[in-house]
């Protein structure tokens, strides 16, 4: 494996996902293991099914909240968090919603998905602010103001992105290391973010698990992100 020299770049973008996580014991989605391998799971986060049935994804969600709010970041957060102290231009993307970034000290980090740890109001002409919630919900819980249920400040399928997605697509227009980890990658638009550094003229790698078919990354590593990041950059 060829060491990546920090300083012969401008700027890096990283992607992650949720297979970075899981080294803090945190379940992904999909691959080995994943929470999506049982079928019932799979509808949950759907927004449709959360206007739905508020009670049973605030309690499928509290179990997540619960490990979330025990875990602590990984290798690869705090090298990730190191990273961003000694590069030139540094942008950290994430899909996920633990707010593990974040607590290794990362500063700049564009949440695409949101956070498990902020809760709103789902009534779009209330104005309770988002706040910081780390309660863990067996139901869903009523706004103060409006009495309205309260939400989750995460982006559920068939949600549109809010403008993070554009943040995401600003950084990798002067890109020229943009690195993937720990994602299958089926998610768009993050699917789509390798395309994009890639016609930025930056060098892509992937390092995640298990193969994830695109044309746009140069390189590939695969294995576990914990045992690659920690020896990849110089
Ligand atoms: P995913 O669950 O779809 O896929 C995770 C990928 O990581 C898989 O391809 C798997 O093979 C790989 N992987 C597993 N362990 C790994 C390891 N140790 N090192 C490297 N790779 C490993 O994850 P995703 O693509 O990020 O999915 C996107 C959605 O899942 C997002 O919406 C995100 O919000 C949500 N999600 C977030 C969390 C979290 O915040 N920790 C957890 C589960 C799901």
């Amino acid at each position: 494996m060829k060491k990546i020299r920090i300083s012969n770049y401008e700027h890096i973008v990283i992607l992650t996902g949720a297979g970075i996580s899981k080294a803090s014991g945190i379940p992904t989605f999909r691959g080995e293991g994943g929470l999506w391998n049982d079928e019932e799971t799979k509808h949950l986060l759907v927004i449709d099914e959360f206007y739905k049935r508020p009670d049973v994804i605030w309690n499928f969600l509290g179990s997540i909240k619960e490990k979330v709010l025990n875990a602590s970041p990984n290798i690869v957060h705090n090298v990730l968090s190191e990273i961003e102290k000694t590069a030139k231009k540094f942008t950290l993307i994430t899909q996920n919603i633990d707010g593990l970034h974040q607590k290794a000290g990362s500063k700049n980090v564009i949440e695409l998905h949101g956070s498990l740890l902020r809760t709103r109001c789902s009534n779009g002409e209330c104005n309770l602010p988002v706040f910081d919630d780390y309660n863990v919900y067996s139901k869903a819980p009523r706004c103060s103001i409006c009495n309205a249920i309260l939400r989750p400040d995460i982006v559920f399928f068939n949600e549109h992105l809010g403008g993070t997605d554009f943040l995401a697509k600003v950084a990798l227009r002067d890109c020229d290391l943009y690195l993937a980890i720990g994602t299958s990658g089926s998610v768009a638009p993050a699917s789509n973010f390798a395309r994009g550094a890639d016609y930025a003229g930056a060098r892509t790698i992937l390092i995640n698990m298990e193969e994830v078919e695109n044309p746009y990354f140069h390189e590939k590593i695969l294995g576990k992100a914990e045992e690659i990041i920690p020896i990849l950059f110089e």
